[in-house]
């Protein structure tokens, strides 16, 4: 089984002679129309792990390690990264050195990762087998995690005795998800930004709730870098996680309003507001194995759905709905809609609303390049298109009318602001009188004309309201 999984060396070509490595001038220029993660894909030669141990490696619980052991083998899951200070000069040859701190069910340790090329498939939460010769004491000289203080250094191109290999695939899912020394005492987000940050071991629990595109910036000390932005969220308070270079790929593994992570000892940024990086001593589980994060995921799926800029008509529900529902016809108005969705919580009902159109951002949306949307690993996508390309993830989103589209409903007890209904794409063709597809192909004045047709006009709406959904859902627009 483990012989199935990557490892490090599967990616570094043996090299003759340490002259020969590329200079990074030659590398290729972002913007030439590949991204970053397909750059990487391409550059490294084809995985092949046929790496077997020639001796033997006992396996170790990391808490059970010891200053002096020989010969150890450790699984653990990173949870924390770092690269070594840049200011000491490199021996010829060597790319480069990467802390990592690996973590048990017991305890934790940091491996010195040094290597020619840099490891693209080390991420924070995934799994890892480690076999090293020694085991260092990290207590004496510069150390940079106190938290993890042992210390394993191995460079497995050079040392063919030592090894670090990603272990994947389901029966290695549940392994290692234990936090250390947890008790169920955390800081919430909020708390955490208002002056908890000074406390030693503050402890936080979010659920990502969008990931921003893997940039390549320039840092206030003239030097690039790789960085991505991860938002995170808990049901007080919204932060954004910086993670550089190497660990600006890991968010590849995370998905929005699903992925929980409990970080104990992040910094934070006073100068921004909520700004969360990693420090050394950081501890980063990625959906650690407690009830907290169980319950904290199905807030934050709740909200996603609630703040989404174009939710999916609920055309399941509704079709179910559809069977059972009482044969009545009910003209509502705004106020009979709100004040019968209040008395009767959880009651789901259908009727009619007669509104006027006030308000319609057709030409300006066209104008924007926002006339569709939809959502992507978090991020709003707009276009003047039906399909467009998510920045973070690279796949095709099928984007829907957009339903600021609507400026304002009116009728006699209230009003509908912008992009509050959610409608099928039916309602959508009846009410506009075009499909999305001649929507986006319309010119500019066809729109105008069509808006200067529509304003201040009386149309009656079918509509369906449900608590799970959470915004009134119209299935019909009629004359
Ligand atoms: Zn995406």
């Amino acid at each position: 089984m483990v012989g199935q999984s990557t490892s490090i060396q599967s990616f570094f070509s043996t090299r003759t002679s340490p002259t020969k490595v590329i200079p990074p001038e030659s590398s290729p220029v972002p913007g030439d129309g590949f991204t970053a993660e397909e750059l990487d894909n391409a550059l490294l030669p084809v995985r092949q792990d046929n790496w077997t141990p020639r001796i033997v490696y006992d396996e170790y619980e990391i808490d059970a390690l010891m200053f002096g052991l020989n010969r150890v083998k450790i699984v653990g899951r990173l949870v924390n990264m770092f690269e070594s200070s840049h200011t000491t000069k490199l021996p010829k040859g060597l790319g480069g050195s990467v802390h990592l701190v690996v973590k048990d069910d017991t305890g934790a340790v940091t491996i010195r990762l040094s290597y020619t090329l840099p490891p693209t498939e080390l991420r924070l939460g995934r799994l890892v087998a480690v076999w090293a010769t020694y085991v260092a004491n990290g207590d004496r000289g510069s150390f940079p995690c106190a938290v993890a203080p042992l210390y394993i250094k191995i460079f497995p191109e050079k040392d063919k005795s030592c090894r670090i290999r990603v272990l994947e695939g389901a029966e290695f899912a549940n392994l290692c998800r234990k936090p250390l020394n947890y008790q169920p005492t955390l800081m919430s987000l909020k708390a955490f930004a208002r002056g908890g940050s000074e406390v030693i071991d503050a402890k936080i629990l979010v659920v990502v709730k969008s990931v921003s595109a893997r940039k390549r910036v320039t840092k206030k000390d003239g030097t690039e870098a790789y960085v991505t932005r991860v938002v995170l969220m808990d049901d007080t308070e919204e932060a954004t996680l910086s993670l550089w270079d190497t660990t600006s790929t890991t968010p590849n593994d995370w998905q929005p309003s699903h992925t929980a992570l409990l970080i104990s000892s992040p910094s934070l940024n006073v100068s921004h507001k909520n700004w969360l990086a990693l420090a050394s001593d950081t501890f980063v589980d990625v959906d650690p194995c407690i009830p907290e994060a169980e319950r904290l995921r199905g807030f934050a799926g709740r909200k996603v759905k609630r703040e989404h800029i174009n939710p999916t008509f609920p055309y399941e529900e509704y079709a179910l709905w559809s069977i059972i529902k009482p044969n009545e016809r009910v003209l509502y108005s705004l106020a009979d809609v709100d004040d019968r969705a209040r008395e009767t919580p959880g009651e789901t009902f259908e009727g009619y609303l007669s509104m006027i159109i006030m308000d319609l951002n057709m030409t300006t949306l066209r104008q924007q390049n926002m006339l569709m949307c939809n959502e992507c690993c978090g991020i709003p996508i707009y276009a003047n298109a039906k399909v467009a390309k998510c920045k973070h993830c690279d796949s095709q989103v099928s984007l829907r009318v957009n339903p600021r589209l609507i400026g304002k409903l009116v009728d006699e007890s209230g009003c509908i602001t912008s992009g509050k209904l959610v409608l099928s794409d039916h309602a959508w063709t009846r009410l506009l009188g075009r499909s999305a597809q001649e929507l986006i192909e319309s010119s500019a004045s066809t729109l105008k004309s069509v808006e200067h047709r529509m304003l201040h006009i009386r149309i009656t709406l079918r509509f369906w309201w449900s608590e799970e959904v959470g915004k009134l859902v119209i299935s019909e627009v009629l004359e």
